[in-house]
């Protein structure tokens, strides 16, 4: 019998609040997955004669998502995908970083793993609400996982399907908080049927190899972001702590507009490149990532299309490699 494997990691969807009229003031990471999809009507009619195996990764809320667990994540997800006898992989994770570990498991899963899919699914209301969106994107993502032209990194939410690279959380409280920008989503999931939007896009092309003993210690890459006013303070003081012996490895800057720094932090950077820092520039603006023009060169290296968050777990996976 072929099985589809979902790996618990916490979030919303397994939270649990004092009240059902409560959506906000809950606890993250509670219901453990197993008895989180014992819970779901209808699941067993979706399965279509599948086995379902829960496992539970991790039972936290998202925000405390870390190298760690994307470490057991990877090598989880690569162990069941090498089964001839798992047809996908599901993993139930909180809205607030699950487009970094979709981008991860997207760079650090092998081409032969993505053969099959990896689909990930949340919720924005806990499981004790009047009405959760759980049990419907569980479905939904079993509906995604089963169908015969699924493949690579995926996440389903609120009926909609996306893909790892272009995945981001656009609203803090909506029901339907994701979105991809201007690719738009790879389809839709209606009634338990996959209508596809685009093909998708080939998996494991862009496959980063890191070692297993690389996930005991994080690679140190930090965030910073231009505003105004902003200057270089940010910076200075990861340099200063660099040179007090901790590890920062890399920056990526969440840059004004086309990634555009101050002139102050422009300086900074320059002399975190000269002590052996990866700088990467990205934008804090929600579409478009940085374009660079055809003459003239950066000092600072930059990923088209990827958002600053993203930026940042393929840095980390690169320094890790
Ligand atoms: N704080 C939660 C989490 O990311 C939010 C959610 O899942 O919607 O785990």
């Amino acid at each position: 019998m072929k099985k589809v494997v979902v790996l618990g990691t916490g979030g919303t969807i397994a939270g649990r609040a004092q009240s059902g009229s409560d959506n906000v003031g809950y606890k993250a990471g509670e219901v453990g997955v197993a008895d989180l999809l014992a819970s779901i009507p209808g699941i067993q009619e979706r399965l279509q004669g599948t086995q379902l195996v829960a496992e539970q990764v991790a039972q936290i809320d998202s925000k405390d998502m870390d190298w760690a667990v994307w470490g057991q994540l990877v090598q989880r997800c690569e162990a069941h995908l090498a089964d001839a006898d798992v047809a996908a992989v599901l993993v139930t994770h909180g809205t607030d970083t699950l487009e970094e570990t979709a981008y991860l498991l997207h760079l650090a899963l092998t081409a032969k793993a993505l053969r099959k899919p990896v689909v990930l699914t949340c919720a924005m209301r806990p499981a004790t609400a009047l009405t959760p969106d759980g049990p419907q994107n569980v479905l939904d993502a079993i509906s995604v996982a089963l169908h015969p032209a699924s493949h690579g990194v995926m996440v389903v939410c609120a009926g909609a399907v996306h893909a790892a690279t272009h995945v981001q959380k656009r609203c803090s409280y909506r029901v339907d908080a994701f979105d991809s920008g201007d690719a738009g989503p790879l389809g839709w999931v209606e009634e338990g049927q996959v209508r596809w939007c685009h093909a998708l896009p080939p998996a494991g092309a862009e496959h980063i190899a890191v070692a297993a003993p690389r996930w005991l210690q994080a690679p140190r890459v930090d965030m910073v972001m231009n505003y105004a006013s902003a200057g270089a303070y940010v910076v200075e003081a990861l340099l200063e702590a660099q040179a007090n012996g901790s590890q920062v490895q890399g920056i990526v800057v969440a840059g004004t507009g086309n990634g555009t720094v101050n002139d102050a932090m422009q300086q900074s950077l320059l002399k975190a490149v000269e002590q052996g820092v990866r700088v990467v520039l990205a934008s804090r603006c929600a579409l478009g990532g940085v374009v660079r023009s055809a003459i003239g060169e950066s000092p600072f290296a930059h990923y088209p299309g990827l958002s600053a968050v993203k930026a940042r777990v393929r840095l980390m996976l690169e320094l890790a490699a």
